[in-house]
């Protein structure tokens, strides 16, 4: 369990390491779409995550309520944390070295993805509203 995962951006300007994932999401919604160019696939952290090399890192605040990080060099799309928990990190999954049998947790806003695409595969798939009222529920938790 002790597994350490080593992640980079396109040009090297931007290292990081991670614990395994706990889960690996796909998220359609428009912004992660106009983001990435189509669509982001994370790998869900609580912890763990450490920088290693922050050259090229800068981050954009996309909402009141969450942050993305990206290379300034090369323009990888890396982190999506939330602000106000910030032990909630989703890191681009395609810039960690995970092996190519990892699958895949969840889709969400399935309600936003275009129809030129699809993955494939038997997981949970949540409409925004529906992600968006479990969210709620986690903070009722806390
Ligand atoms: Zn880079
Ligand atoms: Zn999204």
């Amino acid at each position: 369990m002790n597994t350490i995962h080593k992640g980079q951006c396109l040009c090297g300007d931007v290292e990081f390491e991670t614990p395994a994932p706990s889960h690996i999401d796909a998220c359609h919604c428009k912004m992660c779409q106009t983001w990435t160019g189509s669509i982001f696939i994370g790998a869900d952290f609580r912890e763990g995550i450490t920088i290693t090399n922050d050259k090229g890192l800068t981050w954009y605040e996309s909402s009141e309520w969450a942050k993305r990080g990206f290379c300034q060099t090369c323009g990888s799309s890396l982190f999506y944390c939330l602000k106000d928990n910030n032990n909630f990190w989703a890191v681009a999954a395609g810039c960690l070295d995970l092996p190519t049998s990892t699958t895949l947790n969840k889709e969400i806003f399935i309600d936003e993805k275009p129809n030129y695409y699809t993955l494939a595969g038997d997981h949970s798939r949540q409409t925004g509203a529906e992600f968006l009222a479990t969210l709620s529920l986690d903070t009722n938790n806390d």
